[in-house]
């Protein structure tokens, strides 16, 4: 189970900023994931919460934004985002590509009482 991993890094950041900030609680937390991330939405709301218990963000609701993938083609400009055709662009089969989104697994927002 990766999310729990996943989690941790992310409880951690929040605990940092609920305790810089000398906020009374965070009530929501929303997250951009990435479908390259391979999540399982409600595995990883069961990990936050599990992981939230006796920490300074228990109670705290997760929303999960999924992003999906999207590639480049820096030969032809093409752009496309099934990730089973990968690093080969559909449009010119070049492999001079880029990954424009789908590893983030970033806070978008957070809903905090002060
Ligand atoms: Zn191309």
């Amino acid at each position: 189970m990766h999310e729990l991993s996943m989690v941790k890094a992310v409880i951690d950041a929040l605990d940092d900023l609920y305790e810089a900030n000398e906020w009374s609680a965070i009530k929501s937390v929303t997250l951009r994931v990435g479908a390259m991330r391979q999540v399982i939405p409600h595995i990883l709301t069961f990990a936050f919460t599990a992981s939230i218990k006796g920490t300074n963000l228990e109670g705290a609701e997760l929303v999960i934004i999924p992003v999906p993938i999207e590639f480049l083609c820096r030969s032809c400009g093409g752009r496309w985002g099934e990730s089973d055709l990968g690093y080969l662009c559909p449009h010119c089969g070049s492999k001079d590509v880029d990954m424009l989104q789908g590893m983030e697994m970033d806070i978008d927002s957070l809903e905090v009482e002060e």
